[in-house]
Order: C-alpha cells, then structure tokens, then sequence
C-alpha cells in the first residue's frame, strides 16, 4: 500500500521507535544492567516501516548528550540470535567509548576524519565483533 507519508520518510527521515517485542528487550535490559549504564539512558531502536530505514545503512549506536541510541538495522534483525549478536556488539561501542566525538579533536577537520576511519575500522569494529563473540549463549 502506497502512502505519502511512508514516500516522505524514505526520503531519509525515517522514523525510529523504540523496539517493542518483549524477548528482545528483555534480552536488552539484562545486556544493559551487566555493563553498568542505567537503562533510562540507552535506547533500543527500530523502523517504524521495515524497508523504510532512511540513511541508516547499518547498526549503530550513536552518542546523544547523556544518552546513547542504538539503531537496529532490519538486516541485521532477521532472527533472535542475529540480534543478540547486534546488541552486543553495538554496546561494546558504547563501553570502550567508539561513539564519543570528541576523539582526534585537535586535529584539522581532514585529518581527524581519516583518522577515525581508520581507528574505525582497525580497532573499533574488530573490538566490538570481539566482544559480542565473546558469549557463548547463542
Ligand atoms: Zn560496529
């Protein structure tokens, strides 16, 4: 079904909400509390419409003053275990501190960009892959 709202978000404002089957958040909420941060700061994320993600083209948890935001891309969701992996892996960023902007902030806009790819790339996301491999429970 057709709907202009549905066009307009796909435009690249897609709408988040907060995800609302109760395993997965259980699971959340249990992942949140081992790591030590208060639940009320950590919000777990997902598309209103499935195929409707906006400029979202993958997980991520996203710093936002005082508290994080974890969006969980649809790809990334298909079944329970995937998403376990997910949030695991999107809250290790948020304990070794992968989604703090203020990294590299002394350094030209250029350098600081390439910069953080490549910590990016080289120590944030094979660390995080780590962390979520970790468990054995899935
Ligand atoms: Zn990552």
């Amino acid at each position: 079904m057709f709907s202009e709202k549905l066009e307009l978000i796909c435009e690249g404002l897609a709408v988040w909400e907060s995800v609302k089957d109760t395993r997965v958040l259980e699971f959340f909420e249990q992942e949140v509390s081992r790591i030590g941060l208060d639940i009320q700061n950590v919000f777990l994320l997902e598309p209103e419409e499935p195929n409707c993600t906006g400029t979202q083209t993958t997980s991520s948890a996203v710093k936002s003053r005082r508290s994080y935001l974890i969006f969980l891309h649809p790809k990334d969701s298909v079944t329970f275990r995937e998403i376990k992996w997910t949030i695991r892996h999107e809250l290790a960023h948020i304990i070794y501190g992968d989604c703090n902007k203020s990294r590299f902030m002394w350094l030209p806009e250029g350098v600081r960009m390439a910069l953080a790819d490549a910590y990016y790339l080289l120590i944030g996301e094979p660390r995080a892959n780590r962390y979520a491999d970790s468990f054995d429970d899935y």
